[in-house]
């Protein structure tokens, strides 16, 4: 209740969002439940209109108190280009969510992870202090391994194949588009992917391949994949687990609400959209942000992280 109350605090301090809290009845900051009741959810298509309405980068989504460390593009295939600003707030609990992705997947200290992606990917990112300037602790740094990044264009998937026969990263990272054209290299290599790599983890914004592009893929290379979902929008990270195969998050990091189920009780309604408020982003907030992703919640309970959110998508 205090995390909630101080982050509709802070959240007044952005325009947008002082605007939006305005409609909520002071009710809603009572209990988590009035919450997901009362508080207004926000989309893309929002965030989309109110940066053309006002020309503010951010959507007007960041505190206008402070200045933001770093700035970074937002991967959506908008007409008018969306920013997030982050601060060392945001910097410290995105790269946190990222280590427990990988730490999930099993990566340990001495580890070599390869990423394949974009620079403005959260997944490159948020990797190593070395990437980002004011990002203390990446992922890397916090848990010991040696990480190579490279641009996750299709045209480079040549070079990522290289990475992968030179470094033998435990785990290859690499956008979900890329994963055709990495293949087709792959296969004009004539190369047993499992000699050189653990597993690949196929990354997407706002989308997760489906469980059979995922099976199909493990056939064709004859190597494990597992599913990690951005929703940057909300500076959101979750990934497949290992062990129950579904998507973990974490409730201390995140607010994940699937809103038709948690109001159907008992029957079952269905994938809907995931709802996400963020606890850690606090000069740039995301309050219950609609994605584009469907989904349904699972009960905790896994071996792997008994607390930990679940996810099937
Ligand atoms: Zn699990």
């Amino acid at each position: 209740m205090r995390k909630l109350k101080q982050l509709i605090g802070q959240a007044s301090a952005a325009p947008f969002y002082q605007r939006k809290l305005a409609m909520i009845s002071a009710g809603a900051s009572s209990s988590l439940k009035a919450f997901t009741q009362k508080a207004p959810t926000t989309t893309l298509e929002e965030l989309i209109a109110e940066k053309r309405a006002t020309g503010d980068p951010y959507s007007s989504r960041w505190n206008k108190d402070r200045a933001p460390l770093v700035v970074f593009q937002l991967e959506y295939d908008s007409e008018t280009s969306l920013y997030i600003g982050l601060g060392r707030e945001e910097l410290a609990g995105y790269a946190e969510a990222l280590r427990r992705c990988w730490s999930l997947l099993g990566l340990r200290r001495g580890d070599g992870v390869g990423i394949f992606d974009y620079g403005t990917s959260p997944v490159s990112y948020l990797a190593s202090s070395a990437f980002t300037p004011y990002l203390r602790r990446g992922a890397a740094d916090a848990l010991g391994c040696v990480v190579i990044c490279n641009d996750g264009g299709a045209n480079m998937s040549r070079r990522a194949v290289e990475i992968i026969k030179y470094v033998r990263p435990r785990i290859l990272f690499l956008r979900s588009d890329c994963l055709h054209p990495f293949a087709l290299e792959v296969e004009k290599e004539s190369i047993s992917l499992s000699d050189y790599t653990g597993a690949l983890v196929a990354v997407e914004n706002e989308a997760v391949l489906s469980t059979a592009d995922r099976e199909a893929y493990e056939k064709r290379l004859a190597v494990r994949i597992y599913r990690m979902l951005r929703i940057d929008a909300a500076m959101f990270l979750a990934v497949e687990c290992p062990r129950c195969r579904l998507l973990h998050t974490w409730q201390d990091l995140f607010l994940v609400e699937s809103p038709a189920q948690d109001n159907n009780e008992g029957a079952n309604p269905g994938p809907t959209p995931l709802v996400i408020t963020n606890w850690f982003a606090k000069s740039c907030p995301a309050i219950r942000y609609v994605s584009q992703v469907k989904a349904t919640l699972e009960p905790a309970g896994c071996p792997r992280g008994p607390k930990d959110v679940r996810i099937a998508a």
